[in-house]
């Protein structure tokens, strides 16, 4: 039965693109852990019928709706790119809905601890939203690799993102564990698994 007092402690995932943060999440929801993805976060803030949708569409006009009424992301980042002021407008405007929504839904997860997963945990503030924060760390070429396999794109597309995330030695300055993601898949989950067994022994995310 679930103790509507109990309150799970929140971990942070993160990692640069291509360390293999999703990969690592997926083996954390096979153990049972709830878990919410930033990135899906802001993609339901802005669904047809939310409050932040109707304000883009009066700031920025009907050019930002698709057909269907949802929203057109690329009209807006086209809009948005290259005019800092329209770009800080939306953040102001989407970054607390968003941090709402992450929290709304980890105030549902009955897991023993949950976990938020960002890309840019460090680089919104959203650490700040967690007692222990995971790092997934892989050698950068490595993480090219990867991302070029998995997406299938070019190296320099994958250095230009690199470029705009935080620097692995600011990410591993939040860190309060490091998984170096440099092997196999079993490793990485073996790694998982043993990270998971220390999680249970935590009180509030700490020793
Ligand atoms: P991220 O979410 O951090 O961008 P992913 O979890 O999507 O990274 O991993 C990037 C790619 O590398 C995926 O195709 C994934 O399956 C693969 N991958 C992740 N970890 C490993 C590993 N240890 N060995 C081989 N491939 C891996």
């Amino acid at each position: 039965m679930t103790n509507p007092a109990f309150k799970p402690w929140i971990l942070g995932l993160t990692g640069g693109i291509g360390s293999g943060k999703s990969a690592a999440a997926q083996h954390f929801i096979d153990l049972g852990v709830h878990l919410v993805d930033a990135d899906n976060a802001a993609r339901w803030v802005v669904e047809p019928g939310r409050p932040a949708l109707a304000k883009i569409v009066e700031h920025f006009g009907a050019q930002v709706l698709q057909a269907n009424g949802e929203l057109d992301r690329s009209a807006l980042r086209r809009l948005i790119f290259q005019d800092p002021e329209q770009r800080r407008w939306l953040e102001t405007l989407l970054h607390p809905l968003i941090g709402q929504e992450i929290i709304s839904y980890l105030a549902r997860a009955e897991s023993p601890y949950a976990i938020l997963v960002s890309p840019l945990l460090v680089e919104s503030g959203q650490y700040k939203m967690t007692q222990r924060v995971l790092v997934i760390d892989a050698p950068e070429q490595l993480q090219i690799q990867r991302t070029m396999q998995r997406d299938s794109t070019s190296e320099e597309q994958v250095q230009a993102i690199l470029k705009a995330q935080a620097s692995r030695e600011q990410r591993l300055s939040h860190a309060d564990d490091v998984l170096i993601n440099d092997r196999d898949p079993a490793w990485l989950k073996s790694e998982v698994e043993r990270l998971h067994h220390f999680y249970l022994t935590l009180r509030g995310g700490q020793p």
